[in-house]
């Protein structure tokens, strides 16, 4: 974990190799109170406007970034933003996005579900990804990397992505319903569900690994942080372990 402007934060070697501004934000660093302390940025719940405008000038301090970061209205689908110059005013229904516009910062909003950030260090083109257990199941991650051919011609075996702080299969136990969408995507990969007496655990971030590789990318272009946001709650904002009344961690990535 690293510190800026008293920001903590955690960054991928993968992408730091290629010289792109980026960080998982961990919960310290900003302004609000509690629940919300400290560095949240999400407005749906009742935490100011101020808070989170102070959060977000902070970041952009630290980390020297020109544009606000752009987000979407995360909704647990598959549907990829496209930001260009045609959509930069535009706030979309979608879980995550993928741009070429030099200048523009993107990011994800998270407490629990698994931040990806890819870069293709070829066509100069990122891509910012929110993956809870329906998007993951979804294959939110493989659609990025297929929307992302479409639009940059990008080639998935240029591609790096990191994967963040998420939860890990240590805290997250799954119901029958959830372990069987699992299996339904994954199949019986014992990396992405594990049985555990009567129920199952849910590895997320395996399970987005194993997206990745199926969109084409290479195993050793993928970075995994092992950190889960339940087990180190003072650091990361978690949904389960606050029981639902919490912030939003920002993960974002910016092109010069
Ligand atoms: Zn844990």
């Amino acid at each position: 974990m690293r510190t800026t402007n008293g920001i903590k934060y955690i960054s991928s070697n993968l992408i730091e190799r290629a010289g792109v501004t980026h960080a998982f934000l961990s919960r310290v660093g900003g302004r609000s109170s509690a629940p919300f302390d400290t560095l949240n940025f999400d407005d749906r719940d009742t935490d100011t406007g101020e808070n989170i405008e102070e959060n977000n000038l902070r970041i952009r301090n630290a980390f020297e970034i020109s544009t606000p970061v752009a987000t979407v209205n995360q909704v647990h689908g598959k549907a990829v933003f496209l930001l260009d110059s045609s959509t930069v005013d535009t706030k979309a229904d979608a879980d995550a996005i993928i741009t070429r516009m030099t200048g523009a910062a993107i990011g994800v909003l998270t407490a629990d579900c698994v931040p990806i950030l890819v870069l293709d260090p070829v066509r100069k083109a990122v891509a910012a990804i929110h993956a809870g257990w329906k998007g993951t199941v979804k294959l939110i991650a493989k659609e990025t990397v297929d929307a992302m051919r479409l639009s940059f011609n990008s080639d998935a075996g240029d591609l790096v992505a990191a994967i963040g702080p998420h939860i890990g299969p240590c805290c997250y136990s799954v119901g029958a319903e959830v372990a069987d969408e699992f299996r339904r995507s994954f199949g019986e990969n014992p990396a992405c569900l594990e049985l555990s007496g009567a129920g199952a655990k849910a590895d997320l971030g395996e399970a987005n690994v194993s997206a990745l590789l199926s969109a084409g990318l290479r195993r050793e272009n993928i970075s995994f942080e092992p950190v889960c946001t339940s087990c180190n709650n003072s650091l990361f904002f978690s949904y389960r372990k606050d029981n639902g009344r919490t912030g939003r961690q920002l993960s974002f990535i910016a092109l010069r």
